[in-house]
């Protein structure tokens, strides 16, 4: 049998907690996530758990915010002057914008609030500073292709769309959780 180990394309089915119980994400209903093991894929603690296992087995596991989404960071919160972006441009407390830095990496943010002319902008993964437990079921468990282990990512019968959008749809998937989480969390 295959066992979950670096290099391995894992389908896994999940269910992700958060400490009081809330199911933040789930793959129920939906085809099994698959995942690059070793790439960085997945929360590095559950990528942890996961090393060693085969197809078939479930466990829990709950992962402290290094573990899982990062602690949250004050730092990352920034603030942006209005009349930076133009006129026009619609701009409204919960709404996602893009910094892109020197060398054109982008990072989602989220306006967490407007006060007179700036903007506060939080970087932050949306479930940073949150201890979580995942449910999981290992699916299956294959060796990458070279092109998967090239890309740093697995590939599926969904492959040509995700490769463009996996990260913007995971993104607006979030969307609504997020505007509740910065309430508490933030102010
Ligand atoms: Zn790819």
């Amino acid at each position: 049998m295959t066992k979950v180990e670096k290099d391995k394309v894992v389908e896994i089915h999940y269910t992700l907690r958060l400490s009081d119980g809330t199911v933040e994400d789930s793959t129920e209903g939906e085809p099994p996530l698959p995942y690059l093991h070793g790439a960085g894929n997945i929360p590095p603690g559950l990528e942890r758990a996961l090393e060693g296992h085969n197809a078939g087995d479930t466990f829990t596991v709950t992962l402290q915010p290094t573990d899982a989404y990062g602690e949250y960071d004050d730092e990352m919160v920034d603030a942006i002057p209005r009349d930076a972006f133009p006129d026009e441009t619609e701009l409204a407390e919960g709404d996602e914008i893009w910094l892109i830095d020197e060398e054109g990496n982008e990072t989602p943010g989220i306006i967490e609030r407007i006060e007179e002319e700036m903007l506060f902008v939080d970087y932050n993964h949306p479930l940073a500073g949150e201890t979580v437990t995942f449910d999981v079921q290992v699916v299956e468990v294959r060796d990458a292709t070279p092109e998967e282990l090239e890309h740093g990512h697995a590939h599926d019968q969904y492959a040509d769309e995700w490769d463009e959008d996996e990260d913007d749809e995971d993104w607006e998937d979030d969307d609504e959780e997020l505007d509740e989480e910065e309430d508490d969390e933030v102010k």
